[in-house]
């Protein structure tokens, strides 16, 4: 089994991971939704125009989203990333397509989640912070924004996510850019998991990287499409690979 270098007190460690770790959790991806859900689609509950079309609906799709994360455990894989955070530092950093919140579960502290968070709530209006909320809402009169209330048309509450169309946070794309130009030369590792890696922003990521002289890496049940795209790939589950790759005990 390959283990990772990262002795050098110079290297930096960046993750990117996607749905295939969440899977491995027992979370379902979009596309193995069942149920209901197979008769909706994407635009009608992962837009902000499907939700403000449809709002009841858009709640009880991210209420159920919200029970499976609060029934599911981080797995092996998340629980090695934050045991080589711990050895790390800030010489660490996590970047994840995942909104479930099992990165932090399992520890992790140093973590961008790109696409938001399922189990936090902002308003449709007003720009007041995100904040957290396991609440569902599946039955009406759905939340309204109770500090924007003075407006003529007050907000509605929304779960705290990137919808399709919707854009990243600049200040997050930054913050991964800053980490890695700040990596001597020859001493950053980019791993992406659970992840084509092919689709942006992952791609532009590993641009970034290779642009760097990053080493790259890619963990994923499936073959790159781009043969070649990652220098080293290692196929099979984070759950199965992390621990011996990050060289921390499991358990
Ligand atoms: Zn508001």
């Amino acid at each position: 089994m390959q283990t990772l270098d990262l002795s050098d007190p110079q290297t930096r460690l960046i993750v990117l991971t996607g749905a295939g770790t969440s899977a491995e959790s027992g979370i379902p991806t979009y596309r193995a939704m069942n149920g209901l859900w197979r008769t909706h689609s994407i635009q009608e509950v992962a837009t902000a125009y499907g939700f403000l079309n449809d709002p009841a609906l858009g709640w009880r799709f991210y209420s159920e989203r919200r029970v499976d994360a609060l029934a599911a455990s981080p797995n092996a894989g998340h629980v090695a990333l934050a045991d080589i955070e711990e050895r790390l530092g800030d010489r660490f950093l996590l970047v994840t397509q995942n909104i479930d919140g099992l990165h932090q579960r399992a520890g992790s502290r140093r973590v961008i989640e790109l696409h938001g968070n399922l189990l936090h709530s902002r308003c449709t209006v007003c720009d007041r912070p995100p904040f957290a909320d396991d609440r569902l809402y599946q039955e009406l009169p759905l939340p309204l924004c109770e500090v924007c209330t003075d407006r003529a048309a007050p907000g509605m509450i929304r779960p705290a996510v990137v919808w399709f169309g919707e854009a990243i946070q600049g200040a997050d794309m930054a913050r991964v850019e800053k980490f890695m130009e700040s990596a001597p030369r020859g001493h950053l590792v980019f791993l992406a998991a659970g992840t084509s890696g092919v689709v942006t922003p992952a791609s532009a990521f590993v641009e970034d990287a290779k642009r760097l002289a990053a080493a790259t890496w890619l963990v994923n049940l499936e073959p790159p499409e781009n043969v070649g795209y990652f220098q080293n790939v290692l196929l099979g589950a984070s759950g199965a690979i992390f621990p011996a790759l990050f060289g921390v005990t499991p358990g």
